[in-house]
């Protein structure tokens, strides 16, 4: 194990006991999973992008009003998603679905790094990253986001309208299967692992407080405190994902 507080160590004890017990596991992930592959989060340190705020910058109206801008954000990401790889926390838990078999993950993410470190069942809450579609809905077929796409942006449809990328835009409802499974999973679960989310974007905040009112444990593993990690039956870790996953899922499944 690598150089952890007491404290740490005794509560990675206590998650390989729950982890160990637990028969219908579920994992939910926020931006802070992906951060030690190099992504940045939204409220980390690492802050925003250029003088704009996400919030305001990534939204319908946004779009209509200045395509080129809202693509100028999204074409950096899909960029930078291109060169980045998963990290050991990523292939500890495809380890562990690989071993109980079934193992749904919940992700806030739309880099596609879970599926890249081969994850399946990965329920997209807001969308991916890896398509865009047309924007006046002419009913073209999601085309794959790729670099040569966002060569000239905004990228368009062969409708002669501009495309927009996959992912759940601020103000934009969440899609409907996905929430709805995603609330199913966390009523009938009697673990959810929760990596990396700051617990502030709804409705995703409410995935691991339904988990916990249906019975559930969680185990958080997050560097800080979040306004989960004190919740009756909340086994916090403090620590990074690429670090406390593959210590925690080892030791369990080495058990
Ligand atoms: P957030 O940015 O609000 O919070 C990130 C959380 O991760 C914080 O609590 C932080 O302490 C924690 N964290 C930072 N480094 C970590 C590490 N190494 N290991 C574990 N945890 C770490 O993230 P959110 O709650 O997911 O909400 C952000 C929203 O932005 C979501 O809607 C998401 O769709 C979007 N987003 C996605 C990506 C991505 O796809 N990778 C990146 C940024 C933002």
């Amino acid at each position: 194990m690598m150089n952890y507080t007491d404290d740490t160590v005794f509560s990675i004890n206590e998650g390989v006991n729950l982890l160990s017990n637990a028969v219908s596991p579920v994992v939910c992930t926020g931006a802070g999973m992906s951060a030690d592959s190099g992504v940045r989060t939204f409220r980390g340190e690492d802050g925003f992008w250029k003088e704009y705020r996400a919030e305001d910058l990534a939204t319908p109206q946004a779009l209509h009003a200045d395509p080129e801008l809202v693509w100028e954000w999204y074409k950096e990401r899909l960029l930078h998603y291109d060169t980045i790889e998963p990290h050991a926390g990523f292939y500890a838990l495809q380890r562990l679905q690989e071993n109980r078999g079934s193992l749904p993950v919940i992700t806030q993410n739309v880099d596609g790094l879970h599926q890249k470190a081969g994850l399946s069942d990965v329920i997209e809450l807001h969308g991916s990253l890896a398509t865009a579609s047309c924007l006046s809905k002419c009913g073209a077929s999601a085309k794959e986001l790729t670099e040569k796409l966002v060569k000239e942006i905004p990228p368009y449809c062969s409708c002669g309208a501009v495309l927009r990328p996959d992912v759940v835009l601020f103000n934009e409802p969440l899609p409907q299967n996905e929430i709805e499974r995603a609330f199913t999973l966390a009523e009938d679960c009697d673990l959810m692992l929760v990596i990396g989310t700051s617990m502030l974007v709804h409705p995703a905040a409410q995935i691991p407080v339904v988990a916990l009112k249906g019975g559930a444990v969680v185990i958080e593993i997050n560097p800080e405190k979040t306004m989960l990690s004190d919740y009756p039956g909340v086994t916090f870790i403090e620590g990074r994902a690429a670090e406390v996953l593959p210590a925690l899922i080892e030791k369990t499944l080495s058990q």
